[in-house]
């Protein structure tokens, strides 16, 4: 294929969108989270940290069974709370260990554990002087989070975070699927209506 063609192919078919919060690059991606090359990515595990399937499964069959030696080590996660571990044969340095809420919506807790996940992996990439994450959509998945809610939640949670001084100058969300995406977008799109902050580059 001609580089030109090829260029243009690349171009159509990953998805991004970016925007700036005072000194840190959003990104939202569509692609695979194993794939990124960056600081820490953060797993969507569960409270054993002895991986499992989804995005679980998929890191550690990327990072090798030299993760599954690590975390047996860490005696696990609760909820809401998240640990770090080296990446292996992974792009990223490391893996950040988020435990998710499974979704039940009658449940009060269960958005602050969310949220609580997301924070604590921005505290760990703070405390490490990270420049760079990404986050999958945590209990989006098997834990059934309904997506534009999981989403509303991240990215509150970011902002927030990025309310304080921080070493990281990306945090990407990278989607699986252009459903998953195009909430990320909408999404970004009407906070930044309402956040003078956000200012949305592409
Ligand atoms: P949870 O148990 O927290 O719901 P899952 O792994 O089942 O975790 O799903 C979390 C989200 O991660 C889902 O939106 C799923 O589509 C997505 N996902 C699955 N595999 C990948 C991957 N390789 N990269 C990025 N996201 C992924």
């Amino acid at each position: 294929m001609a580089w030109g063609v090829c260029q243009a192919w690349v171009a159509c078919w990953a998805e991004s969108m970016r925007c700036r919060i005072v000194q840190t690059l959003l990104e939202c991606v569509e692609g695979d989270i194993t794939a990124q090359e960056v600081d820490a990515i953060v797993n969507a595990a569960n409270e054993s940290l002895l991986g499992g399937g989804g995005v679980d499964g998929a890191i550690h069959r990327a990072a090798g069974p030299e993760l599954l030696e690590e975390t047996r080590r860490l005696g696990g996660c609760r909820t809401g709370d998240a640990k770090l571990t080296r990446g292996y044969r992974l792009p990223a340095r490391y893996v950040i260990h988020a435990v998710g809420p499974v979704y039940r919506p009658d449940d009060p807790d269960v958005p602050r554990l969310l949220a609580s996940a997301y924070r604590r992996c921005l505290e760990i990439a703070q405390q490490q002087a990270f420049a760079s994450i990404a986050f999958p959509a945590i209990s989006t998945g098997v834990y059934g989070y309904p997506q534009a809610e999981a989403c509303e939640i991240a990215l509150h949670t970011t902002l927030e975070f990025l309310d304080q001084s921080t070493s990281l100058r990306l945090i990407r969300f990278v989607l699986f699927g252009a459903p998953a995406y195009s909430v990320y977008v909408q999404t970004i799109q009407r906070m930044a209506q309402t956040d003078s902050r956000l200012h949305v580059l592409d």
